[in-house]
């Protein structure tokens, strides 16, 4: 990419988060990940360029330095900080305006700064020469987090039976967020059990929300719409898939055609990598109690059996070891962050030895592995929780991306590219996206919305406790 010239002609609207908004390129295999900002904050500019840079920088850090060697090597992409013309941003953001969803309007892409992250295009397949001419499919999956609070600063009893997700959904709903229930529910997905994982998709494919988005040839063909009083259509999806799910042998059934491709999600979620076809994984196993969700919409029956755990380093097994890194909970961890306050209001000068803000590097990461399992009341102690929670907040809000494409039946693929689930053969890779560093400043506002959307969901279930 030639940064001198740059044609906004050449890069097109692609999608947005609640922090960043993202272009590709027509013809490369790229991204561009610009910031955004509350509208009302444009005014007045609040960051120089240089803020900018830096705050982009250390996006990159954390993804590389901390989350990357967390996660696995080849799941993470951390990209380049790039300086862009302000020309081309400012071109740029007006060409896509008219593209970007109503919701998402109340912030405004950086034009400001010119600064911006190079990322591959992950809804592509590398290499993409396999000689069939149908363009791959991505499935992008917003998991959050996989299971129950297991910590003994946990003070009311609900938040060890219901999960978060389930919870918030009902909070969600109150506050206009969503206006239909979504069923899915993580623990069903992050329990290595086939059938539990097959309803978690299926019921992520019937309300996405903001969890599930599925692109063709790098093109957004299904996800929650806009309007939110629109369901997508699954019709529609099952006559993209159909070509894909299509054998020789006689006619799919819809139903047919959306499992097989649920199949091929959950074989990519579960697949190791590694050229170990036997199924002979070590399994992570968490307690039982911690993977029964009971506002999971699924049989008891069903849960009891489900609870077969994850091979060891497939990418849900990889995310939920980096989400369970909050074992205090929010509840332990807010009493340690006011430790961390205190002791700043002090020392301030020690907030960067402690690394509190960045820079995120090995040693922020040793800090985050190495941390006592012991309180000995030391301000270290403190800081390495308060690291781990927000390792732990960045992964329970990560996606990750499952892009896949047919290959003919000649193709030669190195086993770990392949999957086989049912009759069609595809190459597949699975990567995470999405690992900017939580800001430590939030965690007040986590403490706070942790107790209301648990008020709320009492409030709103009768439930007892
Ligand atoms: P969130 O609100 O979830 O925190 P965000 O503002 O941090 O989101 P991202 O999730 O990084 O933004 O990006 C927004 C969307 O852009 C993603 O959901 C994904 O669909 C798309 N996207 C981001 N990075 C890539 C990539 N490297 N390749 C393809 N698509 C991408
Ligand atoms: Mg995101
Ligand atoms: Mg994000």
């Amino acid at each position: 990419m030639e940064l001198d010239k740059m044609d906004e002609n050449d890069w097109k609207y692609h999608g947005e988060g609640n922090k960043s908004l993202v272009v590709s390129h027509v013809q490369h295999s790229r991204v561009l990940r610009l910031l955004k900002y509350p509208s009302e904050d444009a005014e007045n500019a609040h960051q120089t360029t240089e803020q900018a840079f830096q705050h982009i920088l250390y996006i990159v850090d954390y993804s590389r330095n901390v989350m990357k060697p967390l996660l696995g090597e080849k799941y993470v992409h951390s990209g380049e900080v790039v300086k862009l013309p302000l020309d081309f941003v400012r071109q740029l953001s007006l060409k896509i305006q008219q593209e970007r969803p109503e919701l998402r309007c109340d912030k405004v892409m950086d034009t400001i700064s010119g600064c911006g992250l190079c990322l591959p295009n992950l809804t592509h397949l590398s290499p993409c020469h396999f000689g069939d001419c149908r363009p791959p499919l991505c499935v992008e999956i917003k998991p959050k987090c996989g299971f129950l609070p297991f910590s003994r600063h946990v003070t009311k009893e609900c938040k060890r039976k219901v999960c978060r997700f389930c919870m918030h959904q009902h909070f969600k709903l109150a506050s206009g967020k969503w206006n239909r229930q979504s069923r899915y529910c993580p623990l069903d997905l992050f329990s290595g059990s086939k059938q539990r994982m097959y309803i978690a998709i299926r019921n992520l494919l019937e309300e996405p929300q903001n969890n599930l988005k599925i692109f063709k040839g790098g093109e957004l063909i299904y996800s929650c719409k806009d309007d939110a009083k629109q369901k997508p259509d699954l019709n529609e999806l099952i006559q993209h898939l159909w070509p894909y799910f299509h054998h020789s042998n006689g006619h799919q059934l819809s139903r047919t055609v959306l499992s097989e491709f649920i199949q091929v999600i959950c074989s990519a979620l579960l697949s190791t990598g590694d050229s170990n076809r036997s199924g002979e994984h070590r399994k992570m196993q968490l307690g039982e109690s911690r993977i029964l969700c009971e506002a999971s919409p699924l049989h008891r029956d069903l849960l009891r059996n489900g609870t077969v755990g994850l091979p060891k380093d497939c990418v849900l097994a990889k995310i939920l070891q980096a989400q369970m890194l909050d074992n205090l909970d929010i509840e332990g961890l807010y009493p340690l962050y006011k430790r961390v306050e205190q002791y700043l209001e002090e020392f301030p000068k020690e907030r960067n030895r402690l690394h509190i803000d960045g820079p995120y590097d090995a040693s922020f990461l040793e800090k985050v592995k190495t941390c006592p399992s012991e309180d000995d009341g030391s301000i270290e102690y403190a800081v390495a929780k308060v690291h781990q929670y927000r390792v732990a907040m960045t992964a329970k809000d990560c996606s990750i991306m499952i892009t896949f494409a047919p290959c003919g039946e000649d193709e030669k693929l190195q086993p770990h590219l392949e999957i086989q689930p049912t009759k069609s053969r595809f190459a597949f890779s699975v990567s995470i996206l999405d690992l900017d560093p939580k800001p430590y400043e939030s965690i007040p506002h986590q403490y706070k919305l942790d107790s209301k959307i648990l008020n709320y969901y009492l409030k709103s279930t009768n439930a007892t406790q």
